[in-house]
């Protein structure tokens, strides 16, 4: 898992964007978009997309091959199971089957190769740095996320309507929303008008 959380900012296809950290790689992955209702969601529209989001920070993978249409399908698939995965995790149901089968297998081919440079201060990653590579680092931290020690910080967004999951890597443990600036200040104004029409 990463040292420091970067997030990534999510845009709203209503309007409006706001920046999210999921707390781990794997878990902003699986917000670039989904299936479904979710759909609309999408930002994984072309393979090079994908490169695109590969090649931001914290993880970046900039691809020295471009990224297929047959891993934009592999990326999709993986970025569904992760998704599924955390839900199930952060409600205590059992995870599914199927996307346990998609994580392990995505996880089995050789994920990214770190590599240090000369004079030891910049690690990168060692070409090639191809699209299979980088889902399989993924999924390799899904699989640590979930059999590890912060697998019960996994929560989904504490506001009614918001299906956003994140990993709590705060030591307090006590974070409750995606997004301060999205769902804690719409839960902040909601109660504080609550007050006022108890109180007038
Ligand atoms: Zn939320």
């Amino acid at each position: 898992m990463r040292a420091s959380a970067i997030g990534r900012v999510l845009h709203d296809p209503r309007g409006g964007s706001f920046r999210f950290d999921a707390g781990a790689v794997c878990l902003d992955f699986a917000h670039t978009g989904g299936e479904g209702r979710y759909a609309v969601f999408e930002t994984l529209h072309e393979p090079a997309d994908l490169g695109e989001w590969l090649a931001q920070p914290p993880l970046a993978a900039v691809m020295t091959t471009p990224v297929t249409a047959r891993e934009l399908t592999a990326a999709k698939a993986l970025r569904q199971a992760i998704w599924e995965a955390a839900h199930a995790q952060a409600a205590r149901r059992s995870l599914p089957a199927e996307a346990v089968a998609t994580i392990n297998r995505t996880a089995a081919v050789a994920p990214l190769v770190p590599e240090l440079a000369a004079d030891g201060t910049a690690a990168g990653w060692a070409s090639p740095v191809r699209a299979t590579q980088a889902l399989s680092t993924l999924a390799r931290e899904m699989i640590e996320l979930l059999s590890g020690p912060f697998a019960a910080r996994i929560r989904e967004c504490a506001s009614d309507d918001c299906p956003l999951v994140f990993v709590d890597t705060s030591r307090p443990g006590a974070r409750r929303w995606c997004a301060m600036e999205r769902c804690g200040n719409r839960h902040k104004l909601r109660a504080l008008r609550a007050r006022q029409a108890a109180d007038p």
